[in-house]
């Protein structure tokens, strides 16, 4: 009962959360709706303290371990009580996106990489995880629209190949699991890409 949602920028993902925690509700089914870097109060300064960039200064392996510090605490305080109560749990990124950003990106070793994991992820590895692709132009795009690619938080590059990388590295990444990932047109309207995650989500979890 633990979903998450991956994908680029402006692929739609806080969109489709709460979409899809809106129809599980309409069942009568309890959701908790989260996000990283953040999701609980001590992971959400985390989040502040990356975002800013402030983190930069020393390197790209400490702010791959504050990102695994935070999600530690998000894991304990937020996801996994939440999924000990039964509720079903929703989240905004999840380990897929540090091992697209820090992994593929951020040119952290495998080896650290699957290492951190194991420490901090366990055995809460998500029942689902839905990767919403688009191409970047497009992605970016919607971005802007919303005014979040002048976001005072933004660190990534704005550059386009960046962004194509990253789609890469998703699409990748979800390669090596196809069983736990699917990847969902998200070039389609907010309703038809709602509606591919429910069939989805019905079908996997046998709704
Ligand atoms: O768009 P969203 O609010 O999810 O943005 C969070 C940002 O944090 C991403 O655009 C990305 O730059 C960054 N991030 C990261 N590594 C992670 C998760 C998020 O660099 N593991």
């Amino acid at each position: 009962r633990f979903i998450t949602f991956e994908g680029g920028e402006g692929a739609g993902k806080s969109t489709q959360v709460d979409r899809l925690a809106a129809r599980l509700r309409a069942r009568g089914q309890e959701v908790v709706t989260t996000r990283e870097p953040g999701g609980s109060p001590t992971a959400e300064k985390f989040r502040n303290i990356v975002l800013s960039g402030q983190a930069k200064q020393f390197g790209a392996f400490a702010e791959t371990t504050l990102f695994a510090a935070a999600r530690l605490d998000h894991l304990r305080e937020t996801i996994e009580p939440a999924l000990r109560r039964g509720a079903w749990v929703i989240c905004d990124r999840f380990m897929d996106s540090t091992r697209a950003y820090q992994g593929a990106l951020g040119k952290i070793k495998p080896g650290v990489m699957r290492a951190l994991e194991f420490v901090t992820v366990g055995d809460t590895v998500p029942g689902l995880t839905l990767l919403l692709d688009l191409p970047p132009e497009d992605g970016l795009k919607r971005a802007a629209k919303r005014g979040m690619g002048r976001r005072a938080d933004r660190f990534e590059s704005e550059d386009i190949d960046y962004h194509r990388s990253l789609r890469r590295a998703f699409l990748d990444i979800a390669a090596e699991e196809p069983k736990r990932i699917h990847t969902i047109d998200a070039q389609k309207s907010p309703d038809e890409v709602a509606q591919a995650v429910w069939d989805d989500v019905a079908k996997t979890f046998a709704l």
